[in-house]
């Protein structure tokens, strides 16, 4: 087995805590805090092994470093998961403990929404712990992330149509989305709204016939159809690692532009791959970062949607600027974004 530590991309603190009175198992990964503490969602996932989930954080709190450097916020990256099925043992009293575990961590690392967390479980956190945001406006917070996350990686796909197509517009355009939970659900309203035709797949069967209920128009794609599907964009909102060996070579796309973090399950080969095949690939470092650009906002606050959604707004030319660059340089858009990213942690490094 390969070592999970090679590589130049060291984390400074990984950390399994054990909680056995409830047999609560959590890993906190933090990659880098060099900009500022590291924050990230809590996802909670029923991993295979506890291998899979150590290299599922250790790749989540990465990717947390860098999309925050490239956002521009002073943010280090981390991320946590526990381990477990949400569905059967996700419960206040779990929740409650779990705060506590976050409390052992003295604030080096602040949690938020993930897959299988949402806004109620973060305020169920926050009754033991105050190292959360993405709290409900009532309770003084900056409410679900979801939300701006739909709409940084609608801005987003918006600046690759552009660069595609010579028109940001939508309408019209077939694009697939795969995995309709918090943020999928927010992106197709989005999409919706500008007149895009939206095939939409999922897991999850009760989520699908909740989606049909406010959307009866939308079409669901069975999942063993769904690469294959005739789409101009495909955006993939459910978990990581679905640009891959096998997947690649069966996309009929013309972008890819979604909010799952990690979607290339390599980044050198599988960006590479996508670029040979002239696929124009929106990084997710940097499309999906509208959640945590609104969660900064609470962090630093008081809370200022406006100012928060500024900040999202900047996703579109930024985006649309990479893209150029990387058609005039011949260089993969993720690389050109991790470059911007790394150089921004380099400059704020102590010589
Ligand atoms: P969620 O748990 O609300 O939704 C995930 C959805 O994906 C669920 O409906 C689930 O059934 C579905 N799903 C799981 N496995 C699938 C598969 N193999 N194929 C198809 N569907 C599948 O999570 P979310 O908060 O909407 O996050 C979605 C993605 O966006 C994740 O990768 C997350 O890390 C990323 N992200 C989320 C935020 C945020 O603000 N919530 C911010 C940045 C990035």
């Amino acid at each position: 087995m390969p070592s999970i530590f090679a590589g130049n991309d060291q984390h400074e603190e990984i950390t399994f805590f054990h909680d056995k009175k409830i047999n609560l198992k959590v890993i906190v990964g933090i990659h880098d805090t060099t900009l500022g503490p590291a924050l990230g969602g809590t996802r909670f996932w029923h991993y295979a092994h506890e291998y899979a989930a150590l290299q599922d954080v250790l790749r989540l709190s990465r990717g947390m470093t860098y999309k925050s450097a490239l956002a521009g916020l002073n943010l280090g990256g981390g991320k946590a998961v526990i381990i477990g099925d949400a569905r059967k043992i996700k419960n206040k009293t779990l929740l409650h403990h779990y705060g506590l575990i976050l409390n052992k961590m003295h604030g080096r690392y602040i949690t938020s929404e993930d897959v299988n967390i949402t806004i109620d479980d973060i305020a169920e956190v926050s009754q033991k712990s105050s190292h959360v945001v993405g709290l409900p406006l009532a309770k003084g917070g900056s409410g679900d992330p979801s939300s701006l996350t739909a709409y940084g990686t609608y801005l987003g796909m918006k600046a690759a149509a552009k660069g595609v197509y010579g028109i940001e517009s939508l309408s019209k355009k077939k694009i697939g989305v795969e995995g309709v939970g918090k943020v999928g659900a927010y992106l197709l309203s989005l999409l919706h709204k500008e007149n895009a035709t939206v095939f939409i797949t999922d897991t999850s069967s009760t989520r699908l016939k909740h989606i049909q209920k406010n959307y009866p128009f939308v079409q669901v794609i069975p999942r063993e159809d769904f690469y294959t599907y005739d789409m101009d964009i495909y955006a993939p909102c459910a978990l990581g690692a679905t640009l891959n060996t096998e997947t690649i070579p069966l996309l009929k796309c013309k972008i890819i532009a979604g909010a799952a973090n990690n979607q290339l399950a390599d980044e050198a080969l599988h960006g590479q791959q996508l670029f040979d095949r002239d696929i124009v690939y929106a990084p997710d470092i940097l499309i999906n970062a509208g959640g945590v650009m609104n969660v900064y906002e609470e962090l630093y606050g008081p809370y200022n949607k406006n100012k928060a959604q500024q900040r999202v707004e900047t996703i579109f030319e930024k985006c649309f600027n990479i893209l150029q660059q990387s058609s005039q340089t011949k260089t993969p858009p993720h690389i050109i974004a991790k470059k911007m990213a790394l150089q921004r942690l380099h400059e704020a490094k102590p010589c």
